[in-house]
């Protein structure tokens, strides 16, 4: 805060929500029974452009929860400079429990509830846990029948077959794996003498380590939430997808359930770990790609990699980042890193508006652009004030928040 040279005043209302929509949304069960949920949306900060962030659906939304990931999203879009804000939404339901019909209701509902909070030029959701493409189309449906508009840019993350974008559902990795490499190529590093281990093997971590593997890494460790595979000559991330489509696990090529091919373990010469034990293992770069808290006090003094590249939203404690920060090794932040998925999603909602439709390559040189951009200002600010690189993306984020707070007279 003391680089962003504000006043107590001007910092109190920089810090404060500009907005906190709460409503409770009601929908008729199957069973004919009434459903009462509590439902948010938490408008940040628009001083860049409309408000920018997901819906999750999850037992655990309320407020705070959603207040403070709407603020890492304005941080997020400005790190990356990209014309949005930040906010969130969310649904306190444990969506596993309802059918298909029910969650494209409550998903309805939400819409109804906050059409006049919501809109292209007001604030654009997309997907968050456990909200899908599918939900984003009824949702964008809802939208412009309550309407009566034309809005395909009111939401992103949407199917391909309904104004969604190209590169969308690969964005979130192909963008870390551009802020990588330019931090590889500056230390003069060699991909090919890079050991690298991956936690979560899902949306993100399994594109990540595809895109690696393709640029010459050695994947060394990957996990899911059933454990991880170790193999010191390198996995083929490849042959691990296909085998965990079929058995539900990215050790299924040798394990079926707790049951394993010792001898064929042995052969390859890959073991089991599991996922605290991942965390720990000699490599150059560790990449966190599925939950937050991983990183804590407890194992960050045995962490050996040189580089931790955070592709889940707060992966490493605050007192892990310290204990990381002593030890010389880098941090590279979420809100930098993953940022490539807000950034196909503004891609999105430019196409949205514009009615063009872009190609792969354009989509993925522009995202190359941004992300690079974005590192490089990190990167400076990192080195010409002696910041982490945290401490750097948050200094280059708020900066752009307050200036163009200040110039709509706002601070
Ligand atoms: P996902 O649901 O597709 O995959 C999550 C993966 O984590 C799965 O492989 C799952 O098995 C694994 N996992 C769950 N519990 C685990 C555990 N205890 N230990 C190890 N692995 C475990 O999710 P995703 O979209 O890949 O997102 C992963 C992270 O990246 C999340 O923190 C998310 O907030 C963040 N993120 C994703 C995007 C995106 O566009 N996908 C954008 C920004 C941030």
């Amino acid at each position: 805060m003391k680089h962003l040279k504000l006043t107590d005043v001007q910092q109190k209302k920089f810090l404060e929500p500009n907005h906190i929509h709460k409503k409770t949304i009601e929908i008729t069960r199957d069973d004919g029974s009434k459903l009462s949920l509590p439902a948010f949306r938490v408008q940040y900060n628009n001083a860049r452009g409309p408000y920018k962030g997901g819906i999750r659906y999850h037992p655990q939304a309320d407020e705070d929860e959603v207040k403070a990931l709407a603020a890492l999203m304005a941080i997020k879009t400005a790190v990356v400079n990209i014309p949005f804000g930040g906010s969130k939404g969310g649904i306190q339901v444990n969506p596993k429990e309802l059918s298909k019909k029910e969650v494209e209701a409550i998903s309805r509902a939400y819409v109804r509830a906050f059409v006049d909070n919501i809109g292209p030029d007001i604030d654009v959701p997309a997907p968050d846990v456990n909200t899908n493409p599918d939900i984003m189309a009824w949702m964008r449906d809802e939208y412009e029948k309550a309407t009566e508009t034309y809005a395909p840019a009111v939401i992103t993350g949407k199917p391909l077959s309904y104004g969604g974008s190209v590169g969308r559902d690969t964005a979130t990795a192909r963008g870390a794996f551009f802020i990588l490499q330019e931090l590889v190529e500056r230390e003069g590093f060699d991909p090919k003498e890079l050991r690298v281990v991956i936690q979560g093997f899902g949306n993100a971590g399994a594109h990540m380590a595809e895109n690696l593997h393709g640029a010459g890494y050695t994947i060394v460790a990957i996990s899911d939430s059933h454990g991880g595979i170790y193999g010191e000559e390198g996995l083929d991330p490849v042959r691990i997808a296909k085998y965990k489509k079929k058995t539900g696990s990215v050790s299924g090529e040798y394990c079926e359930g707790s049951v394993c091919d010792i001898e064929k373990m042995k052969m390859d010469n890959v073991r089991q770990v599991s996922n605290e034990e991942l965390l720990e293992l000699p490599c150059d770069i560790l990449i966190p790609a599925a939950l937050d808290s991983v990183i804590t006090e407890k194992n960050a003094d045995k962490i050996h990699a040189k580089i931790v590249l955070e592709i889940a939203n707060g992966p490493t404690t605050p007192e892990a980042d310290a204990i990381l920060d002593k030890k010389k090794i880098k941090v590279v932040p979420d809100v930098l890193t993953n940022a490539g998925g807000v950034t196909v999603s503004y891609f999105e909602w430019s196409q949205g508006k514009s009615g063009e439709q872009w190609t792969e390559s354009q989509v993925d040189d522009e995202l190359k652009r941004i992300m690079i951009d974005a590192y490089r200002e990190v990167s400076r600010e990192a080195h010409r004030e002696k910041l982490t690189y945290r401490q750097a993306a948050f200094v280059v984020g708020l900066k752009r928040i307050v200036e163009a707070m200040k110039v709509r007279g706002w601070l």
